[in-house]
């Protein structure tokens, strides 16, 4: 029997020590808040894309009454840049999210479903994507979707 660690490397820090462009980035998830339609859970969640370009595009968490046909601010995002900006490269993607008014202390990291779609988009575009989480206790920086899906899911795996 052998084992590893399977270990990727977090950079923690201020708003005030993010480089500018970041901060723009991290500035646009917490307004992209501010569209959230979520009368049910009261959690609002916001994500900033950052393409080549240097365009950013914002995507807010749509929740539905049948709960499963809610789509999450992550989703939202990136499936609006597959739609109309398919050839861009994506460089980074901030998530914030707030409850009752305030912004969360801790980072709010995407759930699975979406760590799979931004994977999907990552290993097709052949370049990392940033992920900037916010919280008010600090920015979480980690960078590529691949570090945080271990033993990931690829088109390559459906071949034998
Ligand atoms: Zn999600």
């Amino acid at each position: 029997m052998r084992e590893y660690d399977i270990g990727f490397k977090v950079k923690v820090c201020s708003m005030a020590e993010l480089e500018a462009c970041d901060a723009e980035l991290v500035g646009a998830a917490m307004r992209a808040t501010e569209t959230s339609y979520s009368p049910y859970s009261h959690f609002k969640v916001g994500a900033a894309i950052r393409l080549e370009s240097g365009e950013i595009i914002m995507g807010s968490n749509q929740e539905n009454a049948s709960y499963p046909v809610g789509c999450c601010a992550e989703r939202t995002a990136l499936f609006w840049c597959g739609a109309n900006r398919r050839d861009e490269v994506i460089k980074a993607i901030a998530i914030a999210a707030c409850t009752r008014g305030k912004f969360t202390s801790d980072v709010t990291g995407p759930c699975g479903m979406c760590r799979q779609a931004l994977l999907e988009v990552e290993h097709k575009q052949g370049s990392p994507i940033r992920l900037l989480l916010y919280g008010t206790n600090g920015i979480h920086i980690v960078d590529s979707i691949g570090s945080i899906v271990p033993f990931s899911f690829y088109s390559d795996s459906l071949s034998l």
